[in-house]
């Protein structure tokens, strides 16, 4: 008998057909004797749906009360669940986060997991019940209702089962796995039977939607396997795992693709010790996100300095440099939102020598233009213009075979 921590996305649960459709797939997972706990999140859309509704009604939008809004998605969506698992004669009980033991900070709308006291969660499977807890949402040090940000239902699950010990954390959602890039932009996207979670890690990092990035931190952090499938078709998806001697080493195992920053450049800086510290302090201290950093060899005493930011802190971070371009003498100012990041991802890279060759030339047969460049010990990243991320994910998913099974 194993003990699964079974979690259905907002699209697995998204109408009263699909909540019948997977309470049925549970029946018949205990039926063959394992223990489950279910963790579900908001039915479809609801939570961007209260989200605009608080929109229409306020401008304030006090946290508090959001959170106390958007969990009742979660709220309504595992009562659902219980009422479907009852009809098929199986014993379910509802909890909230706040009952299912997750103490938080009061970082409300995106908070983080201080403690799990699951003991209410354990009781009931050890009673013979399915615990349905729901996902994103616990309870502050002040007694309050928190919700733990976008995507939160992913880190209720691994939480929990890391809590109860369980085998195994399977993240039901619309697709049935992990893929080799965004099926949208390339139909011969292929799934990938197995992951370690380094490199499931730089893909979310760079691009890759799902599992929630925090999700795969805290799985990776606390030692949890996971497992993303389809609440649709029900057959085997990723697994996801630290990396073992016998786990294929692919060269590349995915390529990834991310639009969401824009770059900054500051050019004629002087090449003296301080300047970045002091350029890089100030954006800090402005809460600016600041992502790849480029500094190009100093020429005649000066350099320029490349970074970039999420689109949403580049008013702020070029107000930060043009507030100290004469403090530290720097010539010139400009930025770029149009900008993308193209990322081939895979723990094979560590000892095989030429893929960033491949990389560049392939951009280069492409008319594809390298604006930047990154790398980990398993990723290696080129910020393109943004009308050629689309091209540049499709010639290198070819280029390094990753149609081919
Ligand atoms: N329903 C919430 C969201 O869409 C939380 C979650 O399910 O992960 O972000
Ligand atoms: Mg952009």
């Amino acid at each position: 008998m194993a003990l699964l921590v079974q979690k259905f996305g907002g699209t697995a649960v998204a109408d009263p057909e699909r909540i019948r459709a997977v309470a049925e797939y549970v029946a018949g997972c205990l039926r063959r004797g394992d223990a489950i706990v279910m963790v579900v999140s908001a039915m479809g859309k609801e939570t961007d749906e209260l989200i605009r509704t608080a929109q229409e009604v306020s401008e304030t939008k006090p946290g508090r009360e959001m959170d106390m809004l958007i969990t009742a998605g979660e709220r309504k969506a595992c009562a659902l669940m219980c009422m479907a698992l009852a009809d098929r004669g199986v014993e379910a009980v509802s909890f909230t986060g706040s009952q299912a033991g997750f103490i938080t900070d009061t970082t409300h709308t995106n908070a983080k997991i201080l403690e799990v006291r699951a003991d209410r969660v354990r009781t009931a499977i050890e009673a013979g019940k399915v615990p349905v807890v729901g996902g994103a949402q616990g309870v502050s040090t002040e007694n309050d209702v928190t919700f733990l940000g976008r995507g939160g239902s992913d880190t209720t699950a691994v939480a929990l089962a890391e809590f109860l010990g369980a085998d195994i954390c399977e993240l039901y959602t619309d697709v049935s796995g992990v893929f080799t890039t965004d099926p949208r932009i390339v139909p011969e996207a292929r799934k990938i039977p197995r992951l370690s979670f380094d490199e499931l890690l730089e893909m979310t990092a760079t691009g890759c939607p799902k599992p929630a990035m925090r999700s795969v931190e805290y799985a990776h952090n606390h030692g949890v396997d996971l497992h993303v499938r389809s609440a649709f078709t029900w057959e085997q998806g990723t697994l996801v795992t630290e990396e073992d001697p016998e786990m294929e080493q692919a060269i590349i195992r995915a390529v990834t693709s991310d639009r969401s920053e824009a770059k900054v450049t500051v050019s004629g800086v002087p090449d003296r010790p301080g300047i970045a510290a002091k350029l890089f302090r100030a954006l800090a201290d402005r809460g600016v996100n600041v992502d790849m950093i480029v500094q190009n060899v100093s020429d005649h005493g000066v350099t320029d300095i490349s970074f970039t930011v999420p689109h949403e802190d580049l008013d702020r971070a070029t107000e930060v440099m043009e507030a100290y371009r004469d403090e530290v003498g720097a010539k010139d100012v400009s930025s770029d939102p149009r900008i993308g990041r193209v990322s081939l991802i895979g723990a094979g890279m560590k000892s095989h020598p030429g893929v960033a060759a491949t990389m560049f030339e392939v951009l280069a047969a492409n008319g594809i233009n390298i604006e930047m460049i990154s790398t980990s010990s398993i990723r290696t990243s080129c910020v393109v213009q943004e009308e050629d991320v689309d091209r540049a994910v499709e010639e290198l998913h070819r280029a390094f075979e990753l149609d081919e099974s």
